[in-house]
């Protein structure tokens, strides 16, 4: 048995001209484009990468982008007040904060002033609460790749044993409740779970959010299940540098039923499903 290859592209696509189209509508009717402001503290290579990615895609669907550059010695109260004029801008409709966050700054406080309704990353405690009570809400943009990745494949998830390695508050907890949502039955395994590969062998959709490559060996995978990779991780240097996932692919792929390869799988749907959630937020305010 050889898994069935779930390309993330075709699906990203698809979601970038629904909200390529739809961002025209809405320019059309309320003469601005949808807005999102990507707040970035210090200068990580790979969060600079990630919001000019970001900037790019929005660009081409329609969208407008800026990115709020702040020194990484802001500190806590500097964001928070930047924050706070961003949720006062009528033309701002989205804003997330690039993590991780450098030292000195408090992420949960930074996160918990977006305004709600701006919240592209749904991690303000209003949103999450939503979330947990299965209330409408912007719900985090990798889960909700992985949500649609598995729908794309029509992955039965009522009843089926889900397992999601990995509890951070933007993708392993908030994925896991989706999969609850979704009648799965979930576990949710970390660092401190103990013989992981009994847990993970169990399920029939396995996710892993670690960020540690080759985590997931063939001796965590039941036959015959579909495993998500979630994980991104740059390893190597120079020519040699590559992206992997967590998952180690040529060993898992001849047994798993469906694999998502790393890159190409979950993350070119995860930028264009926040791109739509910044467009949803700016129809939602403008009562579009
Ligand atoms: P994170 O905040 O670092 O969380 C990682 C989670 O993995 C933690 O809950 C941690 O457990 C768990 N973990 C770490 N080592 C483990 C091990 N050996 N066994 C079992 N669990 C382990 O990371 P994140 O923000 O959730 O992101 C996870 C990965 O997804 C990263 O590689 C990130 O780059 C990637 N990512 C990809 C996309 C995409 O679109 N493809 C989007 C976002 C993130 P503890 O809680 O016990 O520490």
């Amino acid at each position: 048995m050889s898994a069935r290859v779930l390309d993330g592209r075709p699906l990203a696509a698809a979601i970038r001209e629904g909200v390529a189209s739809r961002a025209a509508a809405f320019a059309e009717r309320t003469g601005r484009r949808p807005q999102l402001v990507a707040v970035l503290v210090g200068d990580d290579p790979a969060n600079l990468a990630y919001a000019r990615a970001k900037g790019r895609a929005a660009e081409r669907l329609g969208l407008a982008f800026a990115c709020l550059a702040l020194p990484a010695e802001a500190g806590t109260d500097r964001v928070v007040s930047e924050i706070r004029r961003l949720n006062a801008d009528d033309a701002v409709d989205g804003i997330l904060v690039e993590l991780p966050l450098p030292p000195g700054c408090d992420a949960p406080a930074i996160q918990a002033t977006i305004d709600p309704a701006r919240d592209v990353d749904g991690v303000t405690p209003d949103s999450l609460g939503r979330l947990v009570a299965g209330r409408p809400g912007p719900r985090p943009a990798t889960p909700l790749a992985v949500m649609a990745l598995l729908e794309a494949e029509a992955v039965a998830l009522a009843g089926a044993r889900a397992t999601v390695v990995g509890r951070s508050t933007v993708v392993g907890k908030p994925l896991a409740l989706l999969l609850l949502a979704a009648h799965a039955t979930v576990t949710i395994a970390h660092s401190r779970t103990r013989d992981l590969a009994r847990v993970t062998r169990d399920a029939d959709v396995l996710v892993s959010a670690a960020g540690v490559p080759g985590l997931i060996t063939a001796a965590h995978v039941r036959p015959g299940s579909v495993v998500i990779d979630v994980g991104t991780s740059t390893v190597g240097s120079g020519d040699e540098e590559r992206l992997v996932g967590d998952v180690d692919f040529a060993a898992v792929a001849p047994l798993a039923g469906a694999i998502t390869p790393v890159p190409g799988g979950v993350a070119p749907v995860t930028t264009a499903t926040a791109l739509r959630t910044t467009l949803e937020l700016a129809e939602w305010r403008a009562g579009v």
